[in-house]
């Protein structure tokens, strides 16, 4: 018994180990001495298991074949596959049962020798020549063991390393490792990719040889490759349409301007000599006719109003937006004054915070918020409009606030676009593109806008723009970039 390799041992019906070879003493860690007579509890952790064994074996008569975890003397558990067979008396009673144990998940050297062999290896001094070579690296090679010991790896290979071959071997002597990308040939001359790992061994008369573990990642590296193609191709192309957009925008710009400022200079002749007519001429044309002149004139300051707007729009996208600190009084100010608006009822709240933008721009949009509140106001009401900045988490909202007609919530979102407008031109005067011109400049600045606003209560029309520390710098907060 104590010749097998396979646990084996006894246990009486009451479950007392009786009999405990050498392997079960070598597997579980007891001696034989310590374990024969203790119960078979100690081993068999698993309380169903050992009911239906005994079930089986004990009362049934019958073997069982079974996998079980057994635990060992020192308390880790031992995968094992063993067969409970029933051992009788003479009338065929069952007495006691065998257990034969075999252990599993350890290979025993010849079938480790076997499943190593699979693996791409090879051992090779540090020269280069091949020592070992496995049947794992004739199947990713095509070279039989024959072709392959005593030659040169990287001659065999041609190897391509990814730095010199000195420095690499520097490291592997430094670390006692290295791991790279290699390019390799087959016997059939087709190249591959290979993750290659050197590992370092000292045999026991201390000469160093290397464990190479070659994996073939040709697969992977092409799938890269291939995705660094389109990503290059995607650049390019969009690269070429940015290009062909942008010079289209261009022109299209350029055209806008040349247009709307050559437009102008026929409108001032038409509004000239129309003004001349009715000065020059006044006791020789008839009052219908000096009407009909001054609806001429007017249509002609309607045009240059509008062309001016446009001009005004273009000229957002064209000019160069260079972000810089803005006290918003000082823009406030500039913006009432250029309208020509002090006295008009327009009340300025302190404080006025500072925010990143850029001057001209904010006045220009202040320009048209202002005019706006100052035209829309209910009939026969002096307008009445209030200025005032908030701070919102790291920026800072200014409101431009009226009494006014007010404006239905399905048009809030549209009459920011161009050329929208809710009234007649002889209800209220306009082109049409203040707003859009309030949209794109805030839109270029990286701010926010909107507005409150009910039909006849008044409105709140508002920009945010991040707001600027004492020292000049943009206020960080978490919120900034939102939106
Ligand atoms: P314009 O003022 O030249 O008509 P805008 O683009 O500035 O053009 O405004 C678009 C439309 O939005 C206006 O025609 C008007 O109907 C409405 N609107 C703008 N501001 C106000 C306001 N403060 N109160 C009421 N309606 C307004």
């Amino acid at each position: 018994m104590d010749a097998s390799s396979e646990a084996i041992f006894v246990q009486d019906r009451s479950g007392c180990i009786r009999c405990w070879n050498a392997a079960a003493e070598r597997i579980f860690g007891y001696d034989r001495h310590e374990i024969l007579g203790k119960s078979a509890n100690l081993l068999l952790e698993n309380d169903s298991d050992r009911r239906f064994i005994e079930a089986q074996v004990l009362h049934h008569g019958q073997a069982v074949d079974a996998r079980s975890t057994l635990r060992s003397k020192d308390g880790h558990l031992v995968n094992v596959a063993v067969t409970w067979a029933p051992v009788c008396d003479e009338a065929g009673h069952t007495r006691e049962i065998c257990a034969i144990a075999r252990e599993q998940g350890r290979f025993v050297p010849d079938e480790l020798a076997h499943a190593l062999d699979l693996a791409p290896v090879i051992v090779r001094n540090l020269k280069g020549t091949i020592l070992m070579w496995t049947k794992g690296m004739q199947m990713l090679y095509g070279f039989s063991a024959g072709e392959a010991l005593g030659k040169n790896s990287h001659e065999l290979f041609g190897t391509k390393f990814p730095g010199p071959l000195a420095e690499i071997e520097n490291l592997v002597r430094r670390n006692g490792y290295w791991c790279g990308e290699l390019r390799h040939k087959r016997k059939d001359g087709r190249q591959i990719w290979v993750a290659s790992t050197w590992t370092m061994h000292r045999d026991a008369s201390e000469v160093a040889i290397l464990i190479e573990v070659n994996v073939d990642i040709t697969g992977l590296k092409q799938a890269q490759e291939e995705i660094r193609r389109l990503n290059l191709e995607l650049e390019r192309r969009v690269e070429e349409r940015t290009a062909a957009l942008t010079e289209t925008n261009r022109e299209l710009e350029a055209f806008a301007y040349t247009i709307s400022h050559d437009l102008r200079a026929p409108l001032r002749t038409m509004q000239g000599f129309g003004q001349a007519l009715l000065e020059d001429y006044a006791n020789r044309i008839d009052s219908t006719a000096a009407g009909y002149i001054a609806r001429v004139a007017n249509a002609a300051s309607r045009m240059d109003a509008l062309i001016q707007d446009l001009l005004a729009y273009s000229r957002l996208s064209r000019t160069d937006v260079r972000l810089e600190p803005v006290p918003l009084i000082s823009v406030v100010r500039a913006a009432i004054e250029q309208l020509g608006a002090a006295g008009s009822g327009i009340e300025v709240r302190q404080p006025l915070f500072t925010v990143l933008g850029h001057s001209s721009v904010v006045v220009q949009v202040l320009m048209n918020l202002i005019s706006n509140a100052l035209k829309f106001h209910t009939p026969g009401v002096a307008p009445r409009i209030r200025i005032f900045s908030e701070r919102r988490q790291g920026w800072v909202r200014l409101t431009v606030q009226d009494g006014g007609i007010g404006i239905e919530q399905r048009f809030h979102k549209k009459i920011f676009d161009v050329f929208q407008r809710l009234h007649g031109v002889e209800a209220f005067p306009g082109t049409g593109i203040g707003l859009s011109i309030v949209r794109k400049g805030i839109e270029r600045l990286g701010g926010r806008y909107g507005l409150e606003s009910e039909p006849g209560k008044g409105s709140r029309f508002w920009f945010e723009l991040p707001e600027v520390t004492g020292d000049g710098t943009r206020k960080t907060h978490d919120s900034i970039g939102r939106g």
